[in-house]
This record gives C-alpha cells, structure tokens and sequence, in this order.
C-alpha cells in the first residue's frame, strides 16, 4: 500500500526548475495550491507581476490530495445563515457558490484543462428518515431562493442511484461534478508558468514585516521585498501568519484507493456514478475514479494524525459497511490532507495585517478557492469584479486558539454522539 495519494499515479509531482529567488517583486503569492495560483492567473492575465514561493512543490498541499469533488454548497444550510446574518445575506452567499461552480466550469473549459471534469451529480445519502426530511426541506428553500434543481430518491429508487442498502433515501443535485484534483492543479501552475508567472518551490514564507510601502520577507532561501503580498496557506497556515493562523483550523482528513474493482460490481454499486456524501455530522465521501475502475473514499476517523495503515483499516471499514460486496478487496493508496476550517464554517477573504488572503473553505476548496483566489487578485487590483459576499462577513477567531487544534477530538467525541443519536 502506497502513502501517497493515488491522483500522483497519473499526475505525478515533479519539481519545477530551479530559478533564482529575485530580491524584488511586484506581487507575492505564499501557497501554490489552488487559491495561490487562481489568483496568480488573475493578476498575470491583468498584466501584474507575479512571483508564488511554496514551502513543498506546487499543489503538493490539499490541492493535489483532496476527493475532486465540485458543488455549490455551503457547511451551513440556507436556515442557518439567514438566522446569522438575514435572509438577504443568505440569498448573497449562496447565490456566489453557484457562480463559482458555474465558473470553474469556463476555467477548465477556456484553458481547455483535462482534468477528467464530469458533470455526474452528488448523491447525499440519508441514513433515517428525519435526515431524508431535513435534506428535502433545504434543497426546496434552495430551490425556491435560489433556484437550485434537486431530486429526491427514496425506497427501492434509490438502488437505481447506489447499490447500497445503508440509506433510506437521498438527495440528488445534478448539477455537481467531479474532476481529478492532481490534474487541475497541475494545468493551474502550467498555465501561470505560461503566462510568465514564477512558481518557486521549497521556499517557505519564515516571517515578514512591512516597512513604508513594501512588504520585506524572510523566506528559506533570502530576503524578498514586495509591493502587495496574498497569503494563500490555507490548511497549512504557520504561524509566519499568525493573524491567519489564528483564525483558521487545520483538519485532517484521510481518503483511501481501493484497488481495481470489475466492472460489473462498479456498475452495480455506482449505476449513475455520481459523487456521494451522507449525513453524519462526521461525514464521509466518495466516488468512483475517473477511470471508474476504483472507489475513492474519504473522511475523519481521527482528528489527530494516525498512520496511513490505521486511517486504511478503519475508512475500509466503513465502506464495507455501505457496500458489503467488498469484503475482501483491498486498499492501494492511504494518504491524508490538511483541511482549512473556520470557526463560522464558511470561507472568508480580505486583507489583514496589510496582505490579501482568502481561505477556509471547509472541504469544499476545489470550486471556491479557485473562486476566491481570482476574487482576491480583483480586489488587490481596486477591480470591482472583487466584490464578495464572503468579504462582507467578520473572520472569527477564538479567545483560547493560537493555531493548535487542541479541541478537535472534543468535538470528533461530540459528533461522534450526534450521529448516533440521530440513527436511533
Ligand atoms: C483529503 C482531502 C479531501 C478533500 N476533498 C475535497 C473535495 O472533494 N472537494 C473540495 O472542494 N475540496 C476538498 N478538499 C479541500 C480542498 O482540497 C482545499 O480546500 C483546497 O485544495 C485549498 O486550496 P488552497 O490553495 O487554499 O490550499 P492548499 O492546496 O492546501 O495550498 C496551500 C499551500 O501553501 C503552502 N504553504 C503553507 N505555508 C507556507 C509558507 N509559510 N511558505 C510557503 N508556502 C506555504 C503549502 O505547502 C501548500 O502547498 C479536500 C481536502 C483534503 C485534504
């Protein structure tokens, strides 16, 4: 079994030519992984300079590792949103996802990306039926808001959707897709490349300070002034930022390759071959692989690191639970990701400390970072297309966290509890 993650089979990372560090840019980007290098396009393409230095090799952080998948949801329901901020607000924030997917969409189709970009749909399985009930209700309020289309399927319906005897019902978006992560963050530091953009790789941002109206930073390999500065860590923030630090929570999050699976048995298990979440409070996903030849499946079974052999057993577990035909078939690839969550469960972008960042988006980074990396970019550039109902919103942060995620198993324990409950 490989630790690795199975995307680096067909996309693998290779590291990038060496070049210089300068010791002068226009703009400097920290991070490249999908919101670092959406938001380098951006302002290459509006004629910046740009130079992105990351810690590891490009997209080497959640932007190669994560399950593909493409939606226009948020962690909180519409309900929610509009007993925090109003229904308007609601309206604004979900409205901007749908435009995100939407845009991802002429991303992959404009720069004619191959990344494997299906429009399969998302399969939300409900495991009672009170959850059946709470998916139907939300999807019709989307709906009626915002004009989201949505199926429900329940019965024996739903084997036409997943050969699974584990839900009573789901929920059907059509709309969503799934692409091959390691594919599309490769094709964005391609084209960032092209467009004359600098990716340095194992340059790691160590501290910065602002003097007059430059930014001066220490990184790994020397001194780098700079005239703007975009923070795009994510998951992976240190404290050289630690106003970010502080404000987001790094999350595990495990996926497992099984190995080849026949056809037939994919055929059976993944008729419509959509992309699949439940609702547990500690959810799981998964998929097929582009290829449909393997499940792809990911989720939290510790909130604390556990060895790839451990984090296998115990997902396979799991889906032997949904699919029990798979009682003996093994795992290839084991591997996990730094997820970037916030205390509020949305993403959020601004400027603090005198740089731009957008992060935090809670699982859900492949269509919304690309979104608010180019948003970011836009607001750096005084462009209006940088308007966002995400930078409307305070970034909270927590009087007891300075960056050590130290009551995540408190929580892991309490959804644990949740889940249990609502299976009675
Ligand atoms: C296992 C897993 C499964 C997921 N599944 C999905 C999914 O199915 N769908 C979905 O939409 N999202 C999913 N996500 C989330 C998604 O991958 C992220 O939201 C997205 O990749 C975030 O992109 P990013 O560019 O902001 O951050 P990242 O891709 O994490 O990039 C941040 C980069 O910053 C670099 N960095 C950090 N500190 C420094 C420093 N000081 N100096 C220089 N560089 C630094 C890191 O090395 C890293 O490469 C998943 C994540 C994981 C881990």
């Amino acid at each position: 079994m490989k630790s690795a993650p199975y995307w680096w089979e067909d996309a693998p990372l290779a590291a990038l030519p060496a070049i210089e560090l300068p010791t002068r840019a226009d703009t400097v980007i920290i991070g490249a992984g999908y919101t670092g290098l959406s938001a380098a396009l951006t302002l290459l393409r509006a004629g910046r300079s740009v130079i992105v230095i990351e810690a590891a090799l490009a997209a080497e952080g959640a932007s190669s590792r994560n399950g593909g998948m493409c939606g226009d949801l948020l962690k909180p329901s519409f309900t929610q949103l509009s007993a925090r901020y109003g229904k308007q607000s609601a309206v604004a924030l979900y409205s901007e996802v749908r435009d995100a997917l939407v845009f991802l969409q002429e991303v992959i189709a404009d720069n004619k990306i191959e990344c494997d970009f299906a429009r399969v749909g998302r399969l939300t399985g409900a495991l009672s039926q009170q959850q059946l009930k709470g998916l139907e209700s939300e999807a019709e309020i989307l709906r009626k808001e915002i004009g989201t289309e949505y199926q429900i399927v329940s019965g024996p319906a739903i084997h036409d959707e997943i050969g699974s005897d584990l839900y009573v019902g789901a929920r059907i978006l059509p709309h969503h897709g799934g692409l091959h992560p390691a594919k599309y963050a490769a094709a964005l530091a391609r084209l960032v490349r092209e467009c004359g953009g600098q990716i340095h790789e194992h340059t790691r941002l160590l501290r910065y300070e602002r003097t007059g109206q430059e930014f001066v930073l220490t990184t790994s390999r020397g001194k780098l002034r700079a005239r703007d500065l975009i923070v795009a860590t994510n998951g992976y923030t240190t404290s050289a930022t630690s106003w970010l630090r502080r404000r987001i929570v790094p999350v595990t999050s495990y996926m497992i390759a099984t190995e080849e699976i026949p056809a037939a048995t994919m055929r059976q298990l993944f008729p419509t071959g959509r992309m699949v979440t439940d609702t547990n409070r500690l959810l799981c996903y998964y998929r097929p692989s582009p290829d449909n030849k393997r499940i792809l499946f990911g989720g939290r079974p510790a909130y604390t690191e556990i060895k790839p052999e451990q984090s296998a057993e115990r997902l396979m577990q799991y889906l032997r639970r949904i699919f029990p035909v798979l009682y003996g078939t093994s795992v290839t690839h084991s591997w996990f990701g730094y997820i970037g969550y916030t205390f509020d469960h949305l993403p959020h972008l601004g400027k603090l400390d005198g740089a731009h960042y957008a992060a935090g988006y809670c699982g859900s980074g492949v269509v919304m970072a690309t979104w608010l990396g180019r948003k970011v970019a836009y607001r750096l550039l005084g462009n209006p297309e940088g308007q966002s109902a995400f930078a409307g919103i305070r970034h909270p942060t927590h009087i007891l966290y300075y960056g050590r995620p130290w009551f995540l198993p408190l929580v892991q324990a309490w959804y644990q509890l949740q889940d249990t409950s609502a299976r009675r």
